[in-house]
């Protein structure tokens, strides 16, 4: 089937539980996707480019993009504001693309509300706490509070895995990125009510 339009991939999960490196492994095996860049108030952190990683800008212009409806969905995460702009993921749509988000439960929620016809979701945790410990302890980028903050975080999000609808447990990063393959390629498959209707409708007619 010729798809029309694009799908969408939401990945959330605590940080730590490896969702970049699985993104950067998968990207060259899954066709045209278009990740979206969120634009965050949160400090910009060693090694992140302005553009790439995120789009760093102060609480006014966030607050000034909130009234002026530039967003799909935003949030406070880990007391920063954090934003997917409607934009560039239209855009991307229209051109057939899978977008792709990293975003954590709110903006979930907020998206399956909004595109659910086109949305499927993906859950990524470590197998257990002390392993997520582990990795945000080894990272070593964040503070001790902050990765005290990500815990807690962690251990409320877990609760929400069933609003989900898959879940990969990043053990292995090679097997992790082999079923996140199988899943993106699934969603770009996934049949938005308005599409079918408009290919059952040629269907009959050919
Ligand atoms: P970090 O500060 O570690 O880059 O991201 C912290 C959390 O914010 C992660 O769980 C990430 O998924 C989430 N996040 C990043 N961008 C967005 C966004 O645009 N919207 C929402 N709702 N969450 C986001």
């Amino acid at each position: 089937m010729n798809r029309q339009s694009g799908a969408i991939l939401v990945l959330s999960g605590p940080s730590g539980a490896g969702k970049s490196s699985l993104i950067q492994k998968i990207k060259d095996q899954i066709g045209p996707i278009y990740f979206s860049i969120s634009t965050t108030t949160r400090p910009i952190r060693e090694g992140e480019v302005d553009g790439v990683h995120y789009y760093f800008v102060g609480v006014e212009e966030f607050k000034r993009d909130i009234e002026d409806e530039m967003f799909l969905e935003y949030a406070v995460v880990h007391g920063n504001y954090y934003g997917t702009s409607l934009g560039p993921v239209k855009k991307a749509l229209k051109e057939g693309k899978l977008v792709i988000f990293d975003i954590d439960v709110q903006g979930h929620d907020a998206v399956q509300n909004r595109l659910s016809d086109i949305t499927t979701s993906v859950f990524i945790t470590t197998p257990s706490l002390e392993e997520l410990k582990r990795r945000l302890y080894n990272r070593s980028t964040d503070s001790e509070e902050v990765i005290l903050g990500r815990i807690e975080m962690a251990k409320r999000e877990v609760q929400r895995i069933s609003e989900y609808d898959f879940l990969i447990v990043n053990d292995n990063l090679e097997e992790a990125a082999e079923i996140l393959v199988s899943i993106a390629k699934a969603a770009r498959m996934k049949i938005p009510t308005f599409q079918i209707n408009e290919f059952v409708q040629t269907w009959e007619a050919s």
